[in-house]
């Protein structure tokens, strides 16, 4: 006889299928940069201001707090971009320091001012599939 809170395999394995498709519903639309909630109203007020609530459904959607890991993780991934990009460059082709510079930081700044918008958008549904605001 099982406790009244006893969870059943199948329960479990239920809300672990429920909990990672919201996890990858709130990435899909935070990386177009819609409210996680509906998928149709904008979650962005400018270039990275969340708006205070979705046009569509209201949703809250300035109460979640992302702070630096957009940053984090845009830099992680820019550095696994061009710092094998320059290490293939300059191996294969050995260019002077000052192209090299020429190349990479450009591309270095371009790929993260690209790049964040979006990964911030992918941590604010993922806060959304989580229920962590604030
Ligand atoms: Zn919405």
């Amino acid at each position: 006889m099982n406790a009244p809170h006893d969870i059943s395999p199948e329960t479990n394995a239920t809300t672990s299928n429920q909990s990672s498709g919201r996890l990858m519903t709130g990435l899909r639309r935070g990386f177009r940069r819609k409210c996680p909630n509906c998928g149709h109203g904008f979650a962005f007020g400018g270039y990275l201001k969340l708006r205070s609530e979705c046009d569509v459904c209201n949703h809250p959607i300035g109460e979640y707090r992302c702070d630096d890991a957009p940053p984090y993780f845009t830099i992680f991934l820019v550095g696994h971009i061009v710092v094998p990009g320059a290490l293939a460059m300059e191996q294969n082709f050995s260019p002077s320091m000052a192209l090299q510079l020429s190349i990479w930081l450009p591309a270095t700044v371009a790929l993260c001012l690209g790049f964040l918008p979006f990964i911030k958008g992918a941590v604010l549904g993922t806060q959304w599939a989580m229920r962590i605001k604030g």
